[in-house]
């Protein structure tokens, strides 16, 4: 397994100081959060290419600006950050990107259906063509968009993922928070690709938990390599995601 950080953390930051900043706390390996990019400068992908190559870091994995569709007319709007955010994932050599639904949880099933049919029929083959696998993510219960536990995602991938080919991102805090994590890891542990990795309320793990230690030795069991993402909360402190970190450098070696 590849510990990774989430630059979503410093979006606040510009670019050039965001990724400063990761390098600082010595990762070697990020996941680029396009909340990172303000939205006027999100066409100009070689931006954040010329910032990752001067950074010297690996960008494992890229996570996609999303929209939550309410209504059926917002679907062009989803499709677009789709697609900006695959530009950005090929500018910056990620063979990974993590996705959402990308539709409302208010919406009724069958529109909820439809909007999911057109923007992945958009969207999937462009990351096909890209050559970009594509990795659902497990959703809060305090999230505006739909799918977060097995049943709401076994309806999401019936419809966008028909052959079985799309990744799971396994986002452990979320599972934690809607009492999902054994479910989702019975259904999902071999499709898992990428893990969003923190606590309760995106806190950073800074000791070992029964339930981390269960969640990663499962994870082993499935021949889990892939990154374990640092997903934390914008106001956590430095010295927080250090502890983390060492925390993760230490179990990692076990597996
Ligand atoms: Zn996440």
């Amino acid at each position: 397994m590849k510990l990774s950080l989430s630059n979503g953390i410093f979006c606040k930051l510009r670019l050039d100081g965001n990724l400063t900043a990761v390098k600082q706390l010595g990762f070697q390996n990020i996941e680029f959060n396009m909340k990172s990019i303000k939205k006027e400068h999100d066409t100009d992908v070689y931006r954040e290419q010329k910032a990752l190559a001067a950074s010297g870091l690996n960008c494992l994995t890229l996570h996609s600006a999303v929209m939550h569709v309410k209504d059926p007319i917002e679907v062009h709007q989803a499709v677009y950050y789709g697609k900006i955010s695959l530009e950005c994932a090929r500018a910056l050599h990620a063979p990974l990107m993590t996705v959402h639904s990308n539709v409302s949880k208010k919406l009724p099933r069958q529109v909820r259906e439809r909007c999911l049919r057109e923007v992945f029929d958009e969207i999937t083959p462009f990351a096909k063509s890209l050559g970009i696998k594509l990795a659902l993510e497990n959703l809060s219960y305090t999230s505006t968009g739909f799918g977060k536990n097995v049943e709401q995602l076994e309806e999401v991938l019936h419809v966008i993922d028909p052959d079985g080919k799309m990744g799971i991102t396994f986002d452990l805090c979320h599972a934690i928070e809607t009492k999902e994590m054994d479910n989702l890891l019975d259904a999902y542990g071999r499709r898992v690709c990428n893990v969003h990795m923190a606590n309760k309320a995106h806190k950073p793990f800074t000791q070992e938990t029964p339930e981390l230690t269960r969640f990663l030795n499962k994870l082993h069991d499935c021949g889990y390599e892939g990154p374990i993402t640092l997903e934390l909360e914008h106001k956590t402190p430095m010295e927080e995601i250090a502890k983390s970190k060492a925390l993760f450098e230490k179990l990692l070696k076990k597996y």
